[in-house]
Parts: structure tokens; sequence; C-alpha cells
């Protein structure tokens, strides 16, 4: 039932998925249909296009955006969730947004963690998240060089397309939540709003990232505070 959730080995060797483990409540097994296996067939995921059907959802960024900027995390007890981060994600799930993280964690190439302690970051994630009432829909990663010209690596649009063709998101009434220039662009090549925080990067990188960030505030709380102030259809 799990098994199906993933994707072909070779897109798996490039590109993380995390769905959290049975029974501990991410619901990533199974889609909507009630039945265990692959969402359904949707239309080809292209930028900016969104398929009607499915949920809205907000991507997240992770490092500067939820938790504390520290360099390349590689040990979960050195991770600091802001403050409100929790409040504010229950909220978004109250309004029906799935909650799905994309975070480039080069610290993987770079040799500074080994993927399999980036899975364990993301379970270590996931159960941190639920345990406060939060569920999580999945964690997307990059682990390549920013150089390595790989595929998935944001502001490419591959890790939220594929997150949204395994979820069923609707990319129109979704938005992009993060801290650096490279989550703005993304958001611009997805055709949907972002909100960039000034946590994390965020600051410094005001004056390049701002023009592709449809509203500039000052932390996830109120970033969520905006999103939710949208009206629902768009
Ligand atoms: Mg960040
Ligand atoms: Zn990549």
């Amino acid at each position: 039932m799990k098994k199906s959730r993933f994707h072909s080995k070779t897109v798996r060797r490039h590109t993380g998925f995390v769905p959290l483990p049975s029974g501990e409540g991410a619901g990533v097994g199974k889609n909507r249909s009630g039945r265990s296996g692959l969402t359904p067939p949707l239309s080809p995921p292209l930028a900016g296009r969104g398929t009607r059907i499915g949920r809205p959802a907000v991507f997240l960024d992770r490092d500067g955006t939820l938790i504390n900027e520290r360099g390349y995390l590689s040990d979960p007890r050195k991770i600091v969730f802001y403050p409100g981060v929790f409040a504010a994600l229950r909220r978004l799930r109250k309004a029906g947004y799935a909650l799905v993280i994309l975070t480039n964690q080069s610290g993987v190439a770079r040799g500074y963690l080994t993927l399999e302690k980036l899975k364990a970051i993301n379970r270590y994630f996931l159960r941190a998240f639920a345990r406060r009432g939060v569920r999580i829909d999945g964690i997307y990663f990059c682990p390549h060089l920013p150089d390595a010209r790989c595929a998935c690596r944001k502001p490419k649009p591959t890790l939220a397309l594929r997150a949204a063709r395994d979820l069923g998101i609707d990319l129109k009434r979704s938005f992009v939540i993060g801290d650096q220039w490279t989550d703005m662009k993304l958001s611009a090549n997805l055709g949907v709003p972002g909100v960039l925080v000034m946590t994390g990067a965020g600051r410094s990188v005001r004056r390049k990232a701002g023009p592709f960030a449809a509203k500039i505030t000052s932390h996830l709380r109120t970033a969520v505070g905006w999103v939710l102030s949208r009206p629902r259809f768009r």
C-alpha cells in the first residue's frame, strides 16, 4: 500500500520524498478515493497550471521559515522551531490546505550528512509536527549541489509539481512561503503567490526576492494570516 506511493527508483534516486511511517498519521498512504495506490491520474502537471480537482496546498520552505537557519542541519536535536509555527500550520490545515515541505539540502551532496541522516531528520520532523496536531503531507527535498544542474533544486518547480501529482493538489489555489530568493522564484515559476518571510535569510534577500513575492511579511505566522485572508477560490 505504501509502496505505490513511491515513484520509480530512478526518480527516487534523484529526489527525496519521505512519507511518514504508517500509523503515525501523515496521511500519505491513502488517496482520497480511500483505495491504496496511486492518486487518480491528473492532467500533465505544467507550471502555472492547476487541476481543478484536488486540494490547495501551501508549499513551505524548511530552514529559515519553519526552523532556525543553522547551516547544514545534521542533528535533529539542533532543530529549533520558530515560535507559533505549529499553531500557524494547524490553522492552514483547518482551512483545508495540504502542507508540503520543499527543501534544498545540498549538505547531502557536500558530504555534511548522509541521505539516511536526512531521511531520519525528515521523519523526526513529521513526528514533531504530528505530536502537535499538524499533519504534514510530504517532505520533498533536493540533495544536489547548486551547480549540479539537477532537475529538482528550487527554484525549479519539479518538486512542487511532483507533490501536486502525488497528493492531488490544485496549484491554482496554492501558495509558497519561504525566506529565500529561490522560494519566491519558485512561486513565480509555479504561477502561485509567494510569501517572503523576514526570518532566516529573508531580510538579506529582500531586495532580490521581493519582486517575485506577492507579499512580504515578518514571519510564518503573519504569512499564514495573509494566505488565509486571500479569496478562497482564485
Ligand atoms: Mg530557507
Ligand atoms: Zn536536485
